[in-house]
Order: structure tokens, then C-alpha cells, then sequence
């Protein structure tokens, strides 16, 4: 499988390209920004599998050996059709455990084959930077840093972060709030060369093994729900997803593209960038992050929807491009109305809708399925 960039500037990459030329290109103006898009999705795979498929299995049982969940991920059936996916039992109880777990592995697979050593350097609200650390504590070939926002994570995950004593994990808490925590860091992966002698990477949720992985999930999670796999058309799925940097919504999406009959309702707190974009065209930055009581979705600029943009474009690199060009200059814009007017095509299930609310609703949501699901424990006389 070949990677295209969204863009259209970078030449083609295979998964292990993929794997390692992202993350720092968020960061910085002065390098070219690429995401990756497996080529192969709307069309035909290409060549290059990048690792043997039992190296890969092999690695796979790795990453999900901590969890603590027998079968990793659990689908928990409420009332009247209502599921949950338990993304929870990695050992950070963040859903990031997962696609961390993983992407720790192929980086350490790929390290290894070429004898290098990397540095990430992630910055956090909490789940990212708890989840980087344990998924590569103790691995030799690479070194964490980790920047925390003093009092403004959950004291839960500051002792996650904190209390990891490998040789290889370096924490910081700093002053100011995770929009003031990214200015360093965005310094530091300006300076291309300091970045390429220092062999310095992010594992944000930019990163392609990241979305790849949660690909996955949406995959598992339709074939829990469906009984039978027998009837035609295949029954549709509606799935919501809670999100901040559009990661899983993106996975969800290109799951979509592939074929698998889902519809995608995207949740977001105040941050609410993608509900306007999906209802109204209007992509662009609000003042500044507001805090809310779910810190991992508190982000202002959803970098994944670059992604969707280039798959709602028909794969147009040319529209990506001067989209979030014009986006990285104004911090605005306005998309097009033949781009905006996709998402409401019903053709197939290709559909997404944005349920807005703020954290409470979250709460509140989950609070109901919690309800439920201690109902259903009691009727079978659980506790
Ligand atoms: C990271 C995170 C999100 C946002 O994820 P994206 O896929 O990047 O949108 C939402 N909820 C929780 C609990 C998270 O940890």
C-alpha cells in the first residue's frame, strides 16, 4: 500500500514513510505539511507491505498484552439497539492506549531494522502524554519528553505521568495552558536541523498508525453489532464519536469509504469547530481553546479534517491544498459549496451530523448508558 500526500507535494510513501515523516510537520510552518492517505482506498492496493503479516501479528499481541480486558476492546449491549464500545482497558484508561500501544510497537520495529533512535516530544492535556509514556517506557531505542501543564490535567494523569520511572521518560510541568505549551514545541520542530540531528518525532493524533489503528475499531465494533453478515443491503450502523483533533472521526470516515455501513455522528464540547464546519461551511478558529471537563477534546484546530476535506474532494489535492492553505493564513475559511454540499449526498450512507454539546451533555450521556448497563447487570443478577 502506497500513502499519497493530501496535498499532493510530497512524493508517495510506504507505511513505514508514513510512520515517521508526520507528526512534526504539524508543527511547523517552514517544512511542508503532508498527511498521508493510503492511495489504495478509493482505488486498487498498491505494492510494499511493510511488515510480514506475522511480524505484525506478533507486534499486535504485543501492544494489547497490558491491556486488561481479555478481549482488548469490549462492545457492551444496552437497551433498545444502544452499544458501547469500551475503548478503556489499556493501562491509562485512555482510548489512546490503543492506537498508542500499536504505533509504540511499529516505531520500535522499524528502530530497530534501521538501528536509529528517536526522541518524541509530545505536549499534552492529559490523555495524549499519559498514553505516549507508557506505550514506549523502557523501549531502547527511543527517549519521551513530555511537557505537562501544571494544573490543568487531571491529578490522575499527572501521577501517570509522573510517577513512570524508566530511564527514558523525561517529564516537565510547565506554566500556561495547552495552547501556550505548544509555542515551544512548535519552536523546537521549526528548526529543521536541530529536529534531523536530534532525530525528534510527535506522536500526536496526526500520525497515520494512530488513525490507521482506530480504523480498526469502527471495523470490530460493526461486526459486534450485526448479527448476520448474510443480508443485503448490510444494516447501517450509526456511530457516535466524541472528538477533538477529528482522529477518530477521520478513521470512522475513511472506515465509511471503504465500505463499512456506518453513520458517523460526531460529538464535540464547546470547541466546537467541526460543528460548524459540517453545518454550516464555516471552518474557522474561535478566539482561543476553551476548558471544559473533557480536556482531550478541548482542541482548536482539528488537523485531521484535512483528511476528510481530501476524501470529500474526490481525492483533490489541488482543493486540499489551497483550502487549508488559505485556512493556515486567515485561520478561516469558508468551504466550498460543492465540498460542503457532499456530506449531505445520500447516496450509500455517506452522512455525518454533529451533535453538539458541551461536556455536561457528555456526562449526561454517559451517566445514561452507565444506567443502563447497571440495569441489564442487575436483570441478570450480576452486581
Ligand atoms: C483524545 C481523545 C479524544 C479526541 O480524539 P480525536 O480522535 O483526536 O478527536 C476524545 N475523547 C477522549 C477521551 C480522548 O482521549
Amino acid at each position: 500500500m502506497w500513502y499519497v500526500s493530501t496535498r499532493g507535494i510530497a512524493p508517495r510513501v510506504n507505511f513505514e514513510g508514513a510512520l515517521f515523516s508526520e507528526g512534526t510537520s504539524r508543527l511547523s510552518r517552514t517544512t511542508i505539511l503532508c498527511l498521508w492517505i493510503p492511495s489504495g482506498i478509493l482505488k486498487r492496493p498498491g505494492p510494499s507491505l511493510a511488515i510480514h503479516p506475522t511480524t505484525l501479528t506478533d507486534l499486535i499481541d504485543r501492544a494489547f498484552s497490558r491491556f486488561r480486558h481479555r478481549e482488548v476492546v469490549h462492545l457492551s449491549r444496552l437497551r433498545n439497539g444502544l452499544n458501547v464500545l469500551e475503548l478503556w482497558h489499556g493501562v491509562t484508561y485512555a482510548f489512546k492506549d490503543l492506537s498508542l500501544s500499536c504505533t509504540a510497537q511499529f516505531l520500535q520495529y522499524f528502530l530497530e531494522k534501521r538501528e536509529k533512535h528517536v526522541t518524541v516530544v509530545v505536549g499534552t492535556s492529559g490523555d495524549t502524554g499519559s498514553a505516549a509514556i507508557e506505550s514506549v517506557q523502557g523501549t531502547k531505542n527511543v527517549d519521551i519528553i513530555v511537557l505537562l501543564p501544571k494544573g490543568h490535567c487531571t491529578k490522575i494523569q499527572e501521577l501517570q505521568m509522573t510517577t513512570v520511572l524508566k530511564e527514558n521518560v523525561h517529564v516537565f510541568g510547565v506554566e500556561g495552558n495547552s495552547d501556550e505549551l505548544d509555542e515551544p514545541i512548535k519552536t523546537v520542530f521549526a528548526d529543521v536541523a536541530f529536529v534531523k540531528k536530534h532525530n525528534l518525532m510527535s506522536l500526536n493524533s496526526i500520525n497515520w498508525s494512530r488513525v490507521l489503528v482506530q480504523m480498526a475499531h469502527h471495523f470490530f465494533a460493526y461486526f459486534q453489532c450485526t448479527p448476520s453478515l448474510d443480508t443485503h443491503p448490510l444494516p447501517l450502523v450509526e456511530v457516535v464519536v466524541p472528538t477533538g483533533a477529528a482522529g477518530n472521526l477521520a478513521a470512522g470516515y475513511i472506515a465509511q469509504k471503504i465500505g463499512l455501513p456506518i453513520r458517523l455522528v460526531v460529538a464535540v464540547n464547546r470547541n466546537d469547530i467541526i460543528h460548524r464546519t459540517v453545518q454550516q461551511g464555516d471552518f474557522s478558529l474561535s478566539e482561543a481553546v476553551k476548558s471544559t471537563l473533557a480536556s482531550a477534546m478541548d482542541i482548536q484546530v482539528p488537523y485531521n479534517m484535512e483528511r476528510v476535506f481530501w476524501l470529500l474532494s474526490g481525492c483533490d489535492s489541488q482543493v486540499t491544498r489551497a483550502l487549508m492553505e488559505q485556512f493556515e493564513r486567515t485561520q478561516s475559511v469558508n468551504l466550498p459549496k460543492e465540498l460542503h454540499s457532499k456530506r449531505w449526498e445520500r447516496q450509500d450512507y455517506e452522512q455525518m451530523a454533529v451533535m453538539e454539546c458541551d461536556s455536561c451533555c457528555v456526562e449526561l450521556c454517559l451517566g445514561n448508558c452507565g444506567a443502563q448497563k447497571r440495569e441489564r447487570d442487575r436483570g441478570r443478577g450480576g452486581g
